[in-house]
């Protein structure tokens, strides 16, 4: 049920849970995941609030009703869970769908899907799905789950309520709140395996000065945008120097740009407070679409790597994609 995800994830508890009090439930809610384990899980207890009766009027517990049960076997009618068909959810498995959710329904007034891996929607599926969001039926509720919101088209995620999960992790409730706030913490702990090694992360010189080359390398381009690659030897090259640096320096603007982003839709900053100022002036001069498309080729640049000889080369050519 959604209440086991109270501590855990409270602030994506609270959202839901305060809209089907409120009775504002959207139509369409969009769950950034955030490599969250226990994402499924979480989009179930989701949909068993809105379509088990008790569940709401008890506070979100039912003691496993039927209805519930019936749920956890994937057996109740008026849920409905696509994940991707090989690579891509294809249009067919949307089809389907809204044939399947145009009849009549027999067991409960609330329909619900859940899209899991939204990211994968092919274009065709993509365009389908956007004319369901378009045109919301007043009880249909969407559920879409992704690990990469970037991909998706910008209309969808404007159509849709978004709701990010926290990644776990165990480590960081050693640490005092002074220490959590600090932009490396918060970085070192997404990649950190164990306590010892988070340590050694927070506590080396090095690594800070990693992380900031890395926010002056997306600044630079930023304000001198191509002629950026008359300095990158200075400004990457000689930090970043192997694969393993290179994919973490890629890590590092990605994180920034997220944050450029969260400012742009007058979220929370996740990470880089002490940029603030600067975030603010970036995120008045970038759309959201270009935001996305930054880290999109971001990322397409670290798949790269992993497959290329020459990573010199790959930069360059990412400023120049950058550009585009
Ligand atoms: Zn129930």
């Amino acid at each position: 049920m959604l209440d086991d995800f109270k501590e855990t994830q409270f602030i994506a508890y609270k959202m839901i849970t305060n809209s089907i009090k409120k009775n504002k439930i959207s139509h369409a809610y969009l769950i950034e995941t955030n490599g969250y384990s226990k994402k499924m899980d979480f989009a179930l207890a989701f949909a068993k609030y809105l379509l088990c009766p008790t569940h709401q009027s008890n506070h979100g517990n039912c003691h496993d009703c039927t209805l519930c049960h019936r749920i956890d076997t994937n057996n109740f009618t008026e849920l409905k869970i696509i994940n991707p068909d090989g690579l891509w959810i294809k249009k067919e498995q949307l089809e389907q769908l809204q044939q399947e959710f145009s009849k009549k329904s027999i067991e409960s007034e609330q329909k619900v899907y859940i899209i899991n891996g939204a990211e994968k929607l092919n274009i065709s599926a993509a365009n389908s799905i956007l004319k369901f969001l378009e045109e919301p039926e007043p009880n249909i509720v969407a559920i879409l789950l992704t690990d990469n919101i970037y991909q998706l088209l910008e209309t969808i995620i404007s159509r849709c309520q978004i709701v990010s999960l926290k990644k776990q992790n165990s480590l960081e409730v050693k640490f005092d709140a002074n220490i959590k706030k600090d932009m490396v913490f918060k970085i070192a702990i997404q990649e950190a395996t164990t306590e010892e090694e988070l340590i050694n992360m927070i506590s080396d010189e090095s690594y800070r000065m990693n992380v900031e080359a890395a926010v002056n390398f997306a600044n630079s381009y930023e304000i001198r945008k191509k002629d950026v690659l008359v300095d990158t030897n200075k400004l990457w090259h000689s930090i970043f120097k192997d694969k393993q640096q290179i994919m973490f320096g890629l890590d590092i603007m990605i994180l920034y740009y997220k944050d450029i982003l969260n400012k742009k839709m007058d979220r929370k900053l996740e990470i880089f407070d002490e940029y603030s100022e600067k975030i603010a002036d970036l995120s008045k001069k970038n759309t959201i679409s270009q935001i996305c498309k930054k880290i999109q080729i971001l990322l397409k640049t670290k798949e790269n790597i992993k497959y290329n000889a020459n990573i010199n080369l790959l930069i360059d050519r990412m400023v120049i994609d950058l550009e585009e």
